[in-house]
């Protein structure tokens, strides 16, 4: 875990800048694309007041749920960074805050579609709102980002095939319609495992077939069904 320093002076982007540049260092940003736009998007936006927001650990967000840490984000957006070029489709399965969701919708601008999936409306309407501060704000108004409640097991098929789909959330397995909706030469990028996670990167081939391999193990909240989340699983 890398802790950013409390006694940054200046704007909450000065702060987020901060928190960039240590990923960076750390080498968990790797490329300019990348740090530019986590740059742009101020996480501080994103979590719940009071939260240290520039820390690199999940936070929680309500709902049994939690923002994933800033280094989970990176490493996603790497991860998928050549699936969102300008044009291209993502997808955001367990869209949460909306952070994540807002990047790709930056990433594959006003030309491409980004769609997140969450099934805690009120996650959704707060992460509306959230994106709604930040530069993303004109692909909500065009169209080119929508944010749905949902089940995401299921993805959302009205805008696939997609070239990025991303989950937010661990997987007991990787849900068929993931991989359905997936475009030839497309990832995505999910945790898989109950107790012992991993994240895995799906990548589907040009012949429709799929290689799967373990980026790192991982931590996530349970991608599951809206009623056992909010028993606490
Ligand atoms: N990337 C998000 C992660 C949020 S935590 C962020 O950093 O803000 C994972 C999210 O997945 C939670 O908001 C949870 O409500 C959601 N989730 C879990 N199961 C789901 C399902 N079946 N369909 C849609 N969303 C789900």
């Amino acid at each position: 875990m890398i802790i950013v320093p409390q006694v940054w002076s200046g704007s909450s982007l000065n702060k987020n800048k901060g928190l960039v540049d240590h990923l960076q260092s750390f080498g968990i940003i790797q490329s300019k694309k990348v740090a530019e736009v986590m740059e742009t998007v101020d996480r501080g936006l994103f979590v719940p007041d009071g939260s240290p927001a520039y820390l690199d650990s999940p936070m929680q967000i309500g709902f049994k749920a939690t923002i994933s840490a800033p280094h989970m984000h990176a490493t996603c957006l790497q991860l998928l960074e050549d699936n969102l070029q300008p044009g291209m489709h993502a997808l955001d399965v367990g869209s949460g805050t909306g952070y994540l969701t807002a990047c790709f919708a930056l990433m594959v601008g006003s030309h491409g579609r980004t769609i997140g999936v969450e099934h805690i409306p009120e996650l959704v309407s707060t992460s509306i709102k959230n994106i709604e501060k930040t530069a993303a704000a004109p692909l909500l108004k065009d169209g080119s980002l929508a944010l749905h409640v949902g089940d995401g097991r299921k993805g959302w098929p009205e805008y696939a095939p997609y070239d990025a789909i991303h989950v937010g959330a661990a997987a007991p397995e990787i849900p068929q319609p993931l991989i359905d909706q997936l475009k030839p030469g497309g990832r995505l990028v999910i945790p898989v495992g109950t107790i012992s996670q991993d994240l895995k990167v799906v990548d589907k081939n040009l012949d429709g077939s799929v290689t799967i391999r373990s980026e790192t193990s991982v931590r996530y909240v349970p991608l599951t069904d809206r009623e056992t989340q909010l028993r606490g699983y």
